[in-house]
Parts: C-alpha cells; sequence; structure tokens
C-alpha cells in the first residue's frame, strides 16, 4: 500500500489522503475560521461500582447532527470554505473528529486508586473515516478494490494508533441507518483509540485467559473451530475465513467474521487475507441488505488487540450486529438489556444463519 498523502485542517487536525492506484489527491487549504482546539475536551471518570472508565464529553452536545445534502461536512470542498475534506475529490480519507470524545494522546493513564471520586483526562484519538466521496450510498456499494482501500486506512491508521504511547485499545467501526443514531448520512466510519481497554474486551480478554488456564489454547480458536463443525449457524466460509452466527447471539441479526488463522489485528492480515476479507465482509452486508426491502441497519465492530500480555489471546475479528427483527420491527435495548446488561434474544440463531445462507 502506497502511503497516505498528509495535510492539516484549519484547526490542526491531521487530514489523511488514501488513493486508489493512478489517482493522486489535490487537497487545497483549509480556509474556515475554525476556533482553536481545547486540548481538555473531556474526562474519563471512573465507576468505582463497576469498574468501568466513562467519557464525559459534553462539548459532543454542539455536533453536527443531520445537516442537509448540500451542507455536508463530509462531501469534497473544493473552495476550502464548506468541507472538513478540502480537496475537488477524494477516493478515502481519514482525519481527526472535530467533536472528538477522546483526543490529545500521549500519557499512558494511571490505574485508578482511592477511596474518592477518580478522573483523568480524555486523552486518546478519535478519527473520522469517509469511504467515499459519493454522499449516497454504503459500504456494501463499494467495488472490492474500494472496499480493500477502506480496509488499508483502517489497518494504517490500528499500526499508528498502537504505536501511540497511551493507547491500550483501538477500535474501527462503522455504521448505517438513522435506527442506530447516525447522524451524517454519507458513508464513514469512525476510528476510537482508548487508553484503557472497554468493558467489553476486557471480559473477552478475561474469558480467554480462564479458558486458556482451564484447557488450553486460545478461545477463539475453539470457538471458531466448534461453529465450523457443527455448521448450523455458519453462513460463508472461503479458505481465508469464516462468517457465522454466534451460538448465544445477542441481536435479532448478529454476524462474526473470523480469519481461518490466528491473527490479533489487520495489521498481522496478509494482502491475500485483507483482499479476502473485503470480499466476504461485501457479501456479508449484501446479504444483510437483501433481508428486507430497505437496507439493514447494523454496526460493525472490528475487534482488534495489541501485542501486549494483557491481550495476548485477543483474536481478529469483526462483530456485525442489527436491531431490526422484521421488515417493520426494531429491536430497542429494553430494561433488561439497557439496566442489566442481560440480553433476551428474540429469534433463532440458526434461524437466522439459514435465512442469511439463502440469501447468497
Ligand atoms: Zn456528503
Amino acid at each position: 500500500m502506497t502511503a497516505p498523502t498528509r495535510a492539516k485542517l484549519a484547526d490542526g487536525r491531521d487530514l489523511l489522503f488514501f488513493a486508489l492506484p493512478g489517482h493522486s489527491p489535490e487537497p487545497v487549504a483549509d480556509r474556515r475560521p475554525l476556533p482553536q482546539r481545547n486540548p481538555d475536551q473531556s474526562q474519563l471518570r471512573f465507576d468505582r461500582s463497576t469498574g468501568q472508565w466513562v467519557i464525559i464529553a459534553a462539548l459532543r452536545q454542539d455536533r453536527t447532527y443531520k445537516p442537509p445534502a448540500d451542507q455536508c461536512p463530509l462531501c469534497p470542498g473544493p473552495t476550502g470554505l464548506t468541507s472538513e475534506v478540502p480537496a475537488p475529490d477524494y477516493d478515502v480519507v481519514v482525519f481527526e473528529n472535530r467533536f472528538p470524545s477522546l483526543s490529545g494522546a500521549g500519557r499512558p493513564l494511571g490505574a485508578p486508586g482511592g477511596d474518592g471520586f477518580v478522573c483523568a483526562p480524555g486523552h486518546g484519538r478519535t478519527e473520522v473515516i469517509c469511504f467515499s466521496s459519493d454522499h449516497t450510498g454504503s459500504f456494501a456499494q463499494l467495488l472490492p478494490a474500494h472496499a480493500r482501500l477502506v480496509i488499508d486506512a483502517w489497518r494504517h491508521r490500528t499500526a499508528d494508533m498502537l504505536a501511540t504511547p497511551g493507547i491500550e485499545q483501538v477500535f474501527c467501526f462503522e455504521n448505517r441507518g438513522e435506527e442506530i443514531g447516525v447522524t451524517l448520512s454519507h458513508p464513514h466510519g469512525q476510528i476510537y483509540g482508548y487508553p484503557y481497554l472497554t468493558p467489553r474486551t476486557a471480559t473477552m480478554l478475561e474469558q480467554a485467559r480462564e479458558h486458556r488456564k482451564r484447557y488450553g489454547g486460545n478461545l477463539f480458536a475453539a470457538l471458531l473451530e466448534h461453529e465450523v463443525a457443527d455448521g448450523s449457524r455458519v453462513v460463508a466460509r472461503t479458505e481465508l475465513f469464516t462468517a457465522f452466527v454466534p451460538f448465544a447471539a445477542r441481536w435479532p441479526v448478529e454476524v462474526h467474521i473470523y480469519p481461518n488463522r490466528f491473527v490479533r489485528n489487520l495489521v498481522e492480515l496478509t494482502g491475500d487475507e485483507l483482499d479476502e476479507f473485503a470480499r466476504l465482509y461485501l457479501d456479508v452486508l449484501g446479504r444483510f441488505d437483501r433481508m428486507y426491502s430497505a437496507p439493514l441497519p447494523y454496526i460493525s465492530a472490528l475487534h482488534q488487540y495489541a501485542e501486549t500480555d494483557a491481550q495476548a489471546d485477543g483474536y481478529f475479528h469483526v462483530e456485525l450486529m442489527s436491531i431490526r427483527r422484521g421488515a417493520t420491527k426494531l429491536k430497542y435495548l429494553a430494561a433488561s438489556e439497557s439496566a442489566m446488561g442481560a440480553f433476551i434474544g428474540d429469534v433463532m440463531p440458526e434461524s437466522v444463519a439459514e435465512r442469511l445462507r439463502e440469501l447468497a
């Protein structure tokens, strides 16, 4: 992959252009009068009752909310006066979020201690990634080479952030649909660099440690092997990747995509594996879009791990989930899920897998 072209936005934020072969980005100066950034825009507060950090980012209340298409901040802005991407056109771009929940990475987070209320600066990094300069459409409609370019950009940002002091976990995600809270319709995703392990990741790594102690071997490799051997929840399997509905699915539509060999993150995948990942990912999204008359709203979460002892058992995979449980029905996180974290599934995971297999 060729190195991205780097530029700066008016308030000093980084902007990176990733280009398809034969294309070369031509950024123009960002001439917007943007206010200077506040280095302490958010804070972390430690919830001693759960042992979890909470990010308090009050400034995000003012972020751009469902703008009309002609004021989209993610469409290219050739004049340098209207857009977050000052350029006549682009293939894939990444820039630091103007309304970040985490920013100014560089200092490792100390372990929470003491009896009082524990606060820490909201250090870390949050970036926006635009998948295409085309305002309409979505990831599922990208050509395979373009999807691969997005994956290359995810991979570049993962390597970069994992090498940044103070960042513990890199989370690339993309989602679609107003139903799940997307406030800008332009096809895009985000990349978070957290200064701590997120609760779900910490729980999964704890399970993996427990598995290794009791049975030996890697928990996620064992789960993948079980799913493949059983077969009833497998949606698609190729030489290099497997997509399946998990045994204990929490969402009405939930699919996990694993590489067939253990790697911790995108950086460790080979060129062939990255191509195959792009193809299978598009394949799964295509099946999602054929489920109902309207495209399926979804969240796609890339689970990636660092090369540290604490994360040694982390197995790179993608978890896709949707709240749509019928043509006209959405699943809302109700009392059991929201208050207690106790999920109640409305459909049999095996039926969802069968339906997704038929939609090949
Ligand atoms: Zn747009």
